[in-house]
């Protein structure tokens, strides 16, 4: 990609102009814009309000527990069953936990390296170099996790239809490799979905690994932005079949459903591995927070509850999608300087921009009061070896602001590939 196939030096020349000059009005404006971060909008926080009623002077669960004492490692079964049925699992293969998915993922790597998994020889921590594999551009907060317990974060390539499984087979025969981190549906930031054969082959690769993990983080899995609703594919049943019943761990959480600071978190798996779990779990917790828990079931009711209230949520954030979509296709869509994705769920749209400038448009949109997740956000080490992605979280702003937000990222794009055409 790059503006010097498309235009003639003279054109290169004017239109370089007539972009700094767009770029000096945008100075001018004095913008404080932020496309960072994919947080729920306040309008989608507002459609749970019930949850704030709930669950009132009831606090009985259906089996009669009184959710306000302490206890219950695997949370409330009710809740649990709406969620088994979401995820595709049996319910007494999903425990419900507190919020926030990711604490999850924090705990069950921290045990596995305190304490190994059901397969290990021994401890992770003691077994010298451990690396985790990266399907790249991914979720930054993955990365970092693994890379703040002492992994070796590796690339790997994301396709469409999940990681590219002849680098992943290729990683996998060295068993310093202990897992790979996967977001099955509407990947954070491109989109992808793992397809089913991609499934099956990681549930069935050999791996060096005895103790090799999937970490199936299915964070968008109802999540959807057009009416074909996307079924995310099963990780659980492949692996048992496949003879590794406990490669896989999946993650849920209602963080973008209701509450994002106050929702529920789902750990899935395999009989063993959630024994694992709460066998390490209950030193560090008496129980999760029920009380929430039940305030959820009853404000959910079913599964369809759930799927209800995600439509809600697709009204408010499709047209900021499509506002997205409109911009990138009308101001970069002439020019040959850029690709983007086109979910069709999840909370991110991924910008890629010429070779080497995603760095230098993430500092241009700074000056003019433009906040841009940093460039390279999305990889191991956060170094994007061809400096040319860039993720865009359209669900907080207004409509109106996200419009102005796209309008100066669309000049910025232009102002670095016009510069960098006519460094070349
Ligand atoms: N997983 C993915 C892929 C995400 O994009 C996010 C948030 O952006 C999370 C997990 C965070 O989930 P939770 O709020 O349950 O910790």
């Amino acid at each position: 990609m790059s503006l010097t196939t498309s235009l003639s030096p003279e054109a290169l020349s004017a239109f370089h102009a007539e972009t700094e000059r767009a770029y000096a009005a945008l100075r001018e404006a004095g913008l404080s814009l932020d496309i960072t971060r994919g947080k729920p909008a306040p309008e989608q926080l507002d459609l749970s309000a019930e949850l704030l009623s709930l669950p009132g002077a009831d606090y009985r669960a259906a089996d009669g527990t009184d959710t306000r004492n302490y206890g219950g490692l695997l949370g409330l079964p009710e809740l649990r069953a709406i969620f088994a049925d979401l995820l595709g699992l049996p319910a007494e293969q999903l425990l419900a936990a507190d919020n926030a998915s990711l604490a999850l993922m924090h705990d069950t790597l921290s045990f596995a390296l305190l304490h190994g998994t059901p397969e290990s020889p021994e401890p992770w921590r003691d077994q010298g170099d451990i690396a985790f594999l990266c399907p790249s551009p991914g979720y930054d907060r993955h990365f970092a996790l693994a890379e703040h317990l002492g992994f070796r974060l590796i690339p790997v390539d994301l396709g469409d239809d999940g990681p590219d499984m002849d680098q992943v087979r290729e990683h996998v025969a060295d068993q310093a490799v202990k897992g790979i981190w996967i977001v099955p549906t509407y990947a954070n930031p491109t989109g992808a979905v793992v397809s089913e054969a991609v499934a099956a082959e990681l549930a069935a690769m050999e791996t060096a690994a005895p103790d090799f993990r999937i970490y199936w983080d299915n964070a968008y899995a109802v999540h959807h932005l057009s009416d074909e609703r996307v079924k995310s594919a099963d990780i659980v049943g492949p692996c048992a079949a496949s003879g590794h019943p406990n490669r896989p761990l999946v993650f849920a959480s209602t963080s973008k459903i209701t509450f994002a600071g106050a929702g529920v978190s789902f750990l899935g798996g395999s009989p063993e591995n959630l024994a694992w779990y709460t066998g390490h779990a209950g030193f560090r917790a008496i129980g999760p927070d029920k009380v929430n828990q039940l305030r959820h079931a009853r404000y959910f009711k079913d599964a369809d509850g759930v799927l209800a209230l995600m439509e809600r949520h697709r009204e408010i954030l499709a047209p900021k999608f499509a506002i997205v979509e409109r911009v990138l296709t009308d101001r970069l869509g002439p020019h040959d300087v850029a690709t983007w994705t086109r979910p069709k769920g999840g909370y991110f749209v991924s910008l890629d921009v010429v070779d080497g400038t995603a760095a230098h448009v993430v500092a241009l949109a700074k000056e003019i009061g433009l906040a841009l997740t940093p460039a390279g956000s999305s990889f191991p080490y956060k170094s994007d070896p061809r400096d040319r992605n860039i993720r865009i979280a359209p669900s907080f702003p207004s409509q109106a602001d996200l419009e102005q937000a796209m309008q100066a990222l669309a000049t910025c794009v232009l102002l670095a590939a016009a510069e960098k055409a006519l460094a070349a």
